[in-house]
Formats: structure tokens, C-alpha cells, sequence
């Protein structure tokens, strides 16, 4: 019991801190956690960082996941630098943890820590962000390439052509890719028809809110705020898109995309000021995550449903679904599921117009 209170004293102070609505993006380098001496696995998970909602409830899953299958978890998170990321996992190396587990802040760079990792003879679990031209040993994530195909379906089901902003993710994570090669696959026939045309078109370094909203917050002042459609990448580059269509009475009016489903999302769709987003089951991902660090440990070969090339290899992978949620079925998805809660997703919407509770 002792090593448990331990293991999650520092990281629930964090999120306690980050929840507090004082520092959304609070510079949070890392949280370490204790490795139990009761446990014979130790497991090392490396973030890239906490900044994003997601994380924070990926690494409580992940932990907890852990422990009940018996193994200790030391977290740490680098606030996006890659340097930093790179010399934390070093030293899980040096603290000869059984397995390695990464989200990587650089899908390239990452390559570096596999190659130490295995050096000492460690296997490395990619956890939703793939590591590029290395010998990753695994790797789990969600159908990224469907999330980018939803964003774009639900701003298309809404707007079909017109001036159309796309607001990516960090070009150092190969999920942004991912996701903009799903959207492109919708988007780009109606841009070569000329349906579309694609007036904005950046990544977003650390896909961050406050890069998104000055992206799009340069362009509507230098174009009379004229934009038809903002495809976001997640949740985060959404909001600063809104908080820039906020700015020129557009919030509402102009559809706006994201992923993650995260509680802020979720309420701008109830709001009707976010148009889509998409769900991805974060208990799945970090509950199976544990389960393949765990057997990766024992030296077990962890269950996988595909191979994806890394540029280097081809990595036994396991990919979960993804589901696109808008104001019509935020009951029926996120908030069936218990990832959200009715309470705080409707919190600012009167009574009378909230869904009917079954
Ligand atoms: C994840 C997203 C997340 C983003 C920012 C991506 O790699 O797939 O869920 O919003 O990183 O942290």
C-alpha cells in the first residue's frame, strides 16, 4: 500500500496543479514516481509532456494498469524538448527499468533513445506516437489516419467549399502527418476541383493553442476575418482557433475540428462553438499499453494486430478504432462511455436545452 501512495502522491499533486486553472500550460518538466521494491517489474514511461489533458489521464490509467498486473511505473515528462526527453530516458536506462514506454516528442529524434535503450537491453514500446527508422520493438496508437478523415468529415457535413484553414499538429510528431494525410484524403479532391480553397495551411509547434491562434488571427486580420472552415487538428489548435474566430464575431459560425474529446471540447460542441471532435478511448490504449509493457518484461511476445514500417522496419503494432463525435451524439459516445460527465459537459447550457438523461 505504501509504495502505491507514493507511486501516485507527485503526479496526482501535478494534475491537481494543472487542473487548478492557474497554468493550462504549465511548464511541468517531469513527475517522477517511486519504483516499488514489492514489484518485480519496473516499467519507465516518458512523456513528451502533461500539457495536453490526455496525458494526464493516460498516465493514471497506465499506472493503475500496471500495478494491478504488478508492476511499478516511474513516470516522466519533458515539457516538449526533445534534449530533455532524450536524457530522462537515459537515466530510466541507468535505473535499469525492465521495458521502456515513450511518447515521443520527436518521432525522428526518438530513434536515439531505442538505440540506447537496447544497447542495455531494454525493449521499447512506442505509446502512440510512432518512433521512426529505428528498431522499435512496439508500438500502439489509434487509427490516426481515420481521426484526420473525421475532422475533415464533420466540418464537410456542415460546409462544402469555400476559404478553408488547416490548423495541424507539431511537425516533429508523426502523428500530425498522419492525421493531415486522413484529412487531405476528403479535403484535397475538393481543393484540386477548386471547391476548397486552402487559404491557411500550418503546423503547429507542439500543437499548441496559443500557435494555432495566432495563425489564424494573423490571416482573418490580414483578410477581413473572411474564413469558411478551420480543419484543427486536435482539441488544443481548435480552441486557439475559436478564441481567433471569438475575436471577429465568428465563434459558432464558422466550423471549427479537433480530437481528444477533451472535457473543453466537449462543452464548445454542447456550446455549438466546436463542430467535431474525435473520441479515442484512452483507458484502451493505456490499459493495453500496460499489458504489452508487462509481457515485453516478462520477454512474452505482447498481442498486436498489424505491422506498421517505421522507415526502418516493420513494427508489430496494435491500432484501436476511433469515433467522431459531434453535438448529436456527445450522449451516446463520450459521455455513455463515462469519459466525460453529463454534469460537466452541460454545465454552462440552461436546463431546458440539454439532451434528456435516460
Ligand atoms: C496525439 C493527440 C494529442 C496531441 C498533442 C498527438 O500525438 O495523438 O491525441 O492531442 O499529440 O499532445
Amino acid at each position: 500500500m505504501k509504495n502505491i501512495k507514493i507511486k501516485f502522491l507527485l503526479p496526482a499533486l501535478i494534475g491537481l496543479f494543472l487542473f487548478s486553472g492557474c497554468a493550462k500550460e504549465a511548464p511541468v518538466t517531469s513527475s517522477e514516481t517511486t519504483a516499488s521494491t514489492e514489484n518485480e517489474i519496473t516499467i519507465g514511461l516518458s512523456l513528451s509532456d502533461l500539457r495536453v489533458e490526455r496525458w494526464q489521464t493516460d498516465r493514471d490509467l497506465f499506472v493503475n494498469k500496471a500495478d494491478q498486473l504488478g508492476a511499478s511505473v516511474i513516470v516522466v515528462a519533458a515539457d516538449l524538448d526533445s534534449d530533455l526527453q532524450e536524457s530522462q530516458a537515459e537515466n530510466l536506462i541507468l535505473q535499469k527499468v525492465d521495458v521502456l514506454v515513450i511518447v515521443a516528442n520527436d518521432s525522428e529524434k526518438a530513434a536515439a533513445i531505442v538505440e540506447k535503450a537496447h544497447a542495455a537491453g531494454i525493449k521499447v514500446i512506442a505509446y502512440d506516437r510512432l518512433i521512426k527508422n529505428s528498431d522499435l520493438d512496439y508500438y500502439i496508437s489509434f487509427d490516426n489516419e481515420k481521426v484526420g478523415e473525421y475532422e475533415a468529415k464533420g466540418i464537410l457535413d456542415v460546409v462544402s467549399s469555400g476559404d478553408f484553414a488547416y490548423l495541424g499538429g507539431s511537425p516533429t510528431d508523426n502523428n500530425a502527418f498522419l492525421v493531415k494525410e486522413g484529412s487531405m484524403k476528403l479535403l484535397q479532391p475538393k481543393i484540386d476541383s477548386g471547391e476548397i480553397n486552402l487559404v491557411l495551411d500550418e503546423f503547429n509547434d507542439g500543437w499548441k493553442s496559443d500557435e494555432a491562434y495566432k495563425h489564424l488571427k494573423a490571416y482573418l486580420d490580414a483578410n477581413d476575418g473572411k474564413i469558411d472552415a478551420v480543419v484543427a487538428a486536435n482539441d488544443g489548435t481548435a480552441l486557439g482557433a475559436i478564441q481567433a474566430l471569438g475575436e471577429v464575431g465568428l465563434a459558432g459560425k464558422v466550423p471549427v475540428s479537433g480530437q481528444d474529446a477533451s472535457l473543453g471540447a466537449c462543452q464548445l460542441i454542447a456550446e455549438g462553438k466546436q463542430t467535431v471532435t474525435v473520441y479515442k478511448p484512452i483507458r484502451s490504449i493505456a490499459e493495453k499499453a500496460a499489458e504489452m509493457a508487462v509481457a515485453a518484461a516478462k520477454g512474452h511476445s505482447p498481442a498486436t494486430n498489424q505491422t506498421v514500417n517505421n522507415g526502418k522496419i516493420d513494427v508489430p503494432s496494435f491500432l484501436l478504432d476511433v469515433t467522431m463525435v459531434t453535438k448529436n451524439n456527445l450522449m451516446s459516445t463520450v459521455i455513455k462511455d463515462g469519459f466525460q460527465t453529463y454534469d460537466s459537459v452541460y454545465q454552462d447550457i440552461p436546463e431546458a436545452d440539454r439532451p434528456k438523461q435516460n
